[in-house]
């Protein structure tokens, strides 16, 4: 379909403004994206996470293409095609025991939140500072940001707040009332903020020693991200509840939670119209086959980025990456910009590098060449 040519008036008088933005990309292979004055970028960003097989992966796009013309929605009244072999194939990698499908990362955490409470009969939480769970209103009470969160108090459930990266803060927040801890492996949203080594463990131990539900919240993390599957499995530790959206379905809109054994939603206790259907399933397994394939060459990926960001305040996972930058990190955003290279500012100053898994080792040294020089010509 032809994009609209005067999408700055339309925006400007019928869509709600709460973003703000000045660029329209429409199209994209790879790690490439145009946008509709006929630029191309170099596309770090990847839609947030998103994009890991990179922009129009053929496999996925047949794979979505394909399940169109078959079937496109059908209801979660019946069967949907793939759901289960999808279900299967995450089962199988998380090394957990059942999986439920959602829209979104906020909607995954829902159901994350929701079957912690069902199942162990606690309403209340604990999360960290500078964490980000999503925007929906169980979402946003655990998510920290106070610009964010306040408008919409009270909110529900209950959550408190510790320092992130501190797991003797988390043992002394629980409380006889409290259902689970959710927590990101690395924090995102933040800036890509790793947590000192070992935090997931102690976290995991404390968790079972109160006996309050692990949810680990990889929607960033997750498929891939960090070079393997799970952030988790770095640590070799196993949360109670896994939730995941953002590289999914590289862009189809898709969620998941998987769960350990015994916990499980039972009839009607949980559902969706839209989630996990036959598209959805099908974009997802398509592109679980695209990050089994590239997987291996992440390491090597990440280590090419963290050489070149070794002058800088730089914390490197997998193929997250975040640079301390401080108030100018907007100006070296649009400096980036100008050299054709799209990457992200994220929380406090920081710069935001999630590209495509897919990435050449070509466009790591082209990105990263890039960035620097923006950094040095504003900094
Ligand atoms: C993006 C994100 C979410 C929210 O996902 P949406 O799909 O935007 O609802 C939740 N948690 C983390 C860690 C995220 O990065």
């Amino acid at each position: 379909m032809k994009y609209e040519d005067n999408y700055r008036e339309l925006e400007s008088s019928y869509y709600m403004p709460a973003f703000s933005r000045d660029l329209m990309l429409v199209k994209g292979t790879g790690c490439n994206v145009t946008d509709a004055e006929g630029r191309t970028y170099l596309d770090l960003v990847a839609g947030i996470a998103v994009c890991s097989t990179g922009h129009c992966h053929p496999k996925v796009v047949q794979a979505i293409q394909e399940q169109a013309a078959e079937l496109i929605h059908c209801s979660n009244l019946y069967y949907v095609p793939h759901q289960g072999t999808l279900a299967k194939r995450l089962v199988e990698y998380s090394g957990l025991k059942k999986a439920f499908f959602s829209n979104s990362g906020a909607e995954a955490n829902e159901g994350a939140i929701k079957l912690a409470r069902i199942r162990t009969g606690k309403t209340e939480f604990v999360a960290c500072e500078d964490g980000f769970h999503g925007r929906t209103m169980a979402s946003l009470a655990c998510t920290h940001k106070p610009a964010i969160r306040e408008p919409f108090l009270p909110l529900n459930p209950r959550c408190s707040f510790v320092p992130y990266g501190d797991a003797h803060a988390i043992r002394k927040a629980i409380t006889k009332d409290t259902a689970g801890v959710i927590v990101e492996p690395v924090q995102g949203e933040a800036g890509v903020i790793i947590p000192p080594k070992d935090y997931l463990r102690e976290v995991r131990e404390i968790c079972d020693e109160k006996d309050v539900l692990l949810i680990l919240d990889e929607v960033q993390t997750g498929i891939g991200r960090t070079g393997k599957w799970f952030a988790y499995q770095h640590e070799k530790i196993q949360p109670d509840i896994v939730s995941l959206a953002k590289g999914i379905a590289s862009g189809f809109p898709m969620g998941a939670i998987i769960a350990r054994d015994d916990l499980e939603f039972l009839k009607s206790e949980h559902g969706s119209t839209f989630a996990g259907g036959p598209v959805a399933c099908a974009a997802a397994i398509a592109t679980l086959d695209v990050v089994e394939e590239v997987l291996p060459s992440v390491e090597e990926k990440s280590n090419q980025m963290k050489k070149a960001f070794s002058a800088y305040d730089t914390r490197v996972t997998g193929l997250m990456v975040g640079i301390t930058i401080g108030d100018s990190c907007p100006a070296v955003q649009q400096a980036c910009r100008e050299r054709s290279v799209l990457v992200n500012c994220a929380a406090h100053g920081n710069l935001r590098l999630v590209p495509p898994l897919v990435i050449s080792s070509e466009e790591i040294d082209r990105g990263c060449e890039v960035i620097d020089t923006a950094i040095k010509s504003v900094c």
